[in-house]
């Protein structure tokens, strides 16, 4: 599609680098394509200093310019709500905890670890959970940084699964990719790595470097958690780059945030899992928008999320349909969340109903 940069040889919107040069991070760079609302300007100045703002051309590239709450837009526009007082009263920097010990590293579930490794993004989303990390400027760990945390992980025998996430963690320079991944995989416990990246949505053209891929091979098992919040974000090029992944032997799981105006209707829902199921990425999470500081104008109720998972079961693939989960505040975990299909139970009689509404009696017994 690629609107506003038709005129942009084929060669360089390919390229991640040309990209990330030449993403939009100020009024005047969007307003050369777009015009602003006024609460988008209010917002761009408000949030200066605070939250930071970079946008790709391929992202940019997908926002209706006629639809004020396009859900692109939403997602990657400053407003005046992420600064105004009910957004700071009602958020917390860091809801659950994950500043630990070592810095970046949050050891909360036994065999999980999960590494921060960089504050640097493609695209600062106005929802992102981790807001507080940005103030930082964009940063990626020290070479010193990630061996304590490799260290870490080297102590602790029962971790056998590394999250890597940032901010965009592959963004990271050859190097220290290579430095990290070859570090962890000496480790005899560390069975599995997945990388936390929006990349496939915010800049797709990252995977088509076969010198990313080929560390990323070399290194298998290796998982991806993407983050696709709408079916607008299934664009070619994110399909190309799964492809691409997928014959290197990195599966694709999805994590979707639950976003008021962008994604909180059945229908949209449905699209955005019925699409990622067409280019082989597997909806996981559907992840309720936590509290964050600057963001809890997106938020909705948990009726609202209970009634999608209501409406995908009878019209999607099992497949299609991701754990609804809400993280609990102060770092408790994260907790499913399903529409209720026992009506009633007596011992071993149970009453279920349906998805498609009838109402059976059926007994199990335990033989
Ligand atoms: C979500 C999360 C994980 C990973 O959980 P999965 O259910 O395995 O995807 C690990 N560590 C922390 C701190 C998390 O918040």
């Amino acid at each position: 599609m690629r609107r506003f940069f038709e005129n942009i040889p084929k060669d360089l919107w390919r390229d991640y680098g040309w990209q990330i040069k030449n993403r939009l991070k100020t009024r005047e760079d969007i307003q050369k394509y777009i015009k602003l609302l006024p609460e988008e300007v209010e917002g761009i100045e408000r949030t200066k200093g605070i939250y930071p703002l970079a946008i790709t051309p391929h992202y940019f590239s997908l926002i209706e310019p006629e639809d004020p709450n396009d859900p692109i837009r939403l997602q990657c526009i400053p407003r005046r709500e992420e600064v105004d007082e009910n957004a700071q009263r009602l958020g917390e920097p860091d809801p659950f905890r994950e500043e630990g010990q070592v810095p970046g590293l949050t050891h909360r579930y036994r065999d999980r670890v999960l590494l921060s490794v960089t504050t640097f993004c493609a695209v600062y989303c106005r929802h992102c959970m981790r807001k507080r990390i940005f103030a930082q400027g964009e940063r990626s760990r020290s070479t010193e940084e990630l061996r304590k945390m490799i260290e870490y992980i080297k102590e602790h025998e029962e971790i056998r699964d590394v999250l890597i996430s940032g901010g965009e963690p592959l963004s990271l320079s050859y190097e220290k990719l290579e430095y990290l991944l070859s570090q962890l995989r000496k480790i005899k416990h560390v069975e599995i790595i997945r990388f936390g990246t929006r990349l496939l949505v915010l800049a797709p053209q990252r995977f088509f470097d076969n010198k990313l891929l080929d560390i990323l091979e070399k290194y298998s098992p290796i998982w991806i958690n993407t983050h696709f919040n709408h079916p607008k974000e299934i664009t070619e090029e994110a399909e190309e780059a799964v492809e691409r992944l997928l014959r290197r032997g990195i599966p694709i799981n999805n994590q979707t945030v639950l976003l008021k105006g962008v994604n909180d209707n059945p229908q949209t829902m449905l699209e955005l899992f019925r699409g990622l199921l067409r280019i082989k990425v597997k909806p996981q999470y559907l992840f309720h928008c936590d509290p964050v500081k600057g963001a809890v104008h997106f938020r909705t109720s948990i009726d609202k999320g209970l009634e999608i998972m209501e409406y995908l079961r009878g019209r999607i693939s099992g497949m299609g349909i991701p754990t609804y989960a809400v993280d609990l505040p102060g770092g408790k975990g994260k907790v499913p969340l399903m529409p209720n299909y026992i009506i009633n139970r007596e011992g071993d009689k149970f009453t279920f109903r349906s998805p498609f509404g009838d109402v059976v009696e059926y007994e199990i017994t335990d033989v």
